[in-house]
């Protein structure tokens, strides 16, 4: 532990907490971690006793049992449950407290925040986020599972894949298409009672996270309360955008710490085997390799507590969390690569648990948004120009000035045909007004396009109420065309005079 960068951002009370927690872990968690792994179940019970100690829903307010407690103590959580040579247990209670319940906790209801997250603090439920299929993965967007409105229910019917806590868990966040043709507003999310008829499910075998369930969930015709919808309709990929950033963090965080404890236990290691008469400590290019590790690890933290503390103070850090993910989770990899050399034949051997640790890293850089996808999202801020606003807060932002633009637009493509077929790249939406047929179609989702405008939906919204002038929108950049500008001209014919 670098104790320079502690003391900057945790205070002596942080660290009273890390202590407590530490060695509540140590008593109840350390001694059985062997056997859940290999049952590949961590007894329920447990998380009664981690929330009777106050370990759970710490950023929650006291209103559904939490501490009200700054961001910095979950980063001490999320450390801390990640330093037992299993992440299969750690991942339960960050996918149930920092995963699947914020987005009940920001954009729910009163009545589905009294009905899940008392129960989550107090340790008696254990929750899911159901985004991933068996054919969208990455491409949250092309998620299949469809929600029916009937009545005062929904009807869900489809399936999820890789579900963390989907065998185990009482309750998944699922994500749902309640209008397949809306492009992006047509995802929403649905809380799920996992014992709800029509729901089955089944635990996949893995490489690694073995005391953690991961389950494909069957829902066939499942009827599901409309008032556990969360937040608005058509809202949910917006919400699940802004969610995702505290996934990447905490995921971040997790891999942090599991990088220095992997690495005292090695390092443990490295001072007392014995080669050519002396520690293999003593070989310098080991100490070096350690060295370089170190350097890596501690360079990388102090940009993960960058971005936590932007978070703490509230910032949409897109960037900041994206880089943390990536740039953290791929040096676990190594890290795991490097350590298990140190051990020789040993650390191929399960009764190290250096082994355990180099099957558990794998899915960080695939989970919670592959390095790849990671990439993808710093690519377009860096040579795009994107920029990502914070989406949908419970009383507005940005999701619902899309969909008031998308509104806006329709109603002024009413008019004559433009004449052109123009693509709209609003960030995290796309789409095509086609005006070379009789009448202007707007393409939601499509982004094929001779010439293509960036622009934020705010800004788009502004030039179509005429508070933003075409040209000076234009000339500061707040519009940018790809493509050829002639073709750009002809939607101000959209636009009020
Ligand atoms: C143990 C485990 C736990 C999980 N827990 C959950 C959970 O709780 N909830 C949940 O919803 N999901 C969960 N997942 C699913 C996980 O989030 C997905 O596996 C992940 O998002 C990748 O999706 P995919 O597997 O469909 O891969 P694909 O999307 O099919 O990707 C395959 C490969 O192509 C690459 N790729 C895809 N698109 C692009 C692109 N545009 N550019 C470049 N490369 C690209 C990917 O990076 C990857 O290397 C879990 C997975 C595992 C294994």
């Amino acid at each position: 532990m670098n104790t320079n960068l502690n003391r900057y951002y945790f205070s002596p009370e942080h660290e009273l907490f890390r202590e407590s927690l530490r060695k509540f872990i140590e008593k109840e968690v350390l001694p059985y971690i062997d056997e859940w792994e290999a049952q590949q179940q961590v007894p329920k019970s447990l998380w009664r006793a981690f929330g009777e100690q106050g370990f759970l829903g710490l950023h929650y307010p006291p209103e559904y049992g939490g501490a009200g407690l700054d961001f910095f103590y979950t980063v001490v959580f999320a450390e801390e449950v990640s330093r037992v040579f299993s992440g299969g247990f750690g991942v339960i209670p960050l996918v149930t407290q920092y995963m699947s319940t914020p987005y009940i906790y920001k954009y729910g209801s009163p009545t589905l925040k009294q009905k899940y997250l008392p129960p989550v603090i107090r340790g008696e439920k254990i929750a899911a986020i159901g985004i991933s299929e068996p054919a969208a993965g990455s491409d949250v967007a092309g998620i299949q599972t469809r929600a029916v409105r009937q009545g005062d229910e929904y009807i869900v019917t489809g399936q999820k894949t890789f579900i963390s806590n989907g065998y185990y868990g009482d309750f998944i966040v699922l994500v749902v298409k309640t209008q397949p043709e809306a492009g992006l507003q047509g995802i929403s999310l649905l809380v799920v009672d996992l014992d709800s008829p029509g729901i089955t499910r089944h635990k996949l075998r893995k490489l690694g996270w073995h005391a953690s369930d991961t389950a494909e969930i069957f829902f066939d015709q499942v009827r599901v309360p409309a008032e556990n919808l969360i937040g608005k309709e058509g809202q949910g990929f917006f919400y699940l955008m802004e969610g995702l950033q505290l996934e990447r963090l905490i995921g971040a965080v997790g891999a942090i710490a599991g990088i220095e404890h992997l690495m005292e236990y090695t390092l443990a290691y490295m001072a007392q085997r014995q080669a050519f008469g002396r520690p293999i400590n003593r070989f310098q290019v080991l100490r070096h390799r350690m060295a370089q590790l170190h350097a890596e690890t501690q360079a990388v933290k102090t940009f993960v507590y960058h971005a936590c503390r932007l978070f703490a103070e509230g910032v949409y850090a897109v960037e900041e969390c994206t880089i943390a993910k990536l740039l953290a989770t791929e040096l676990a990899n190594k890290a795991a690569y490097e350590c298990l050399q140190m051990f020789g034949g040993y650390g191929y051997i399960e009764d190290y648990k250096v082994a355990r640790a180099y099957r558990d890293v794998r899915i960080l850089t695939i989970g919670g948004g592959s390095s790849e996808i990671m990439r993808e999202i710093l690519a377009k801020i860096l040579i795009d120009d994107r920029t990502y606003s914070a989406p949908a807060d419970p009383a507005g932002g940005a999701a619902d000035t899309v969909a008031e633009v998308v509104q806006l637009l329709r109603k002024q493509a009413a008019g004559p045909p433009i004449g052109v077929r123009i693509g709209l790249d609003l960030g995290e939406h796309h789409l095509v007004i086609d005006g070379t047929g009789p009448t202007n179609q707007l393409l939601e989702g499509a982004r094929e396009a001779p010439c293509v405008l960036q622009v934020t939906p705010t800004d788009l919204q502004a030039l179509l109420t005429g508070q933003l002038d075409p040209m000076q929108a234009f000339l500061s950049g707040k519009v940018r065309i790809q493509g050829d500008l002639n073709l750009a001209l002809q939607l101000q014919r959209l636009f009020p005079r």
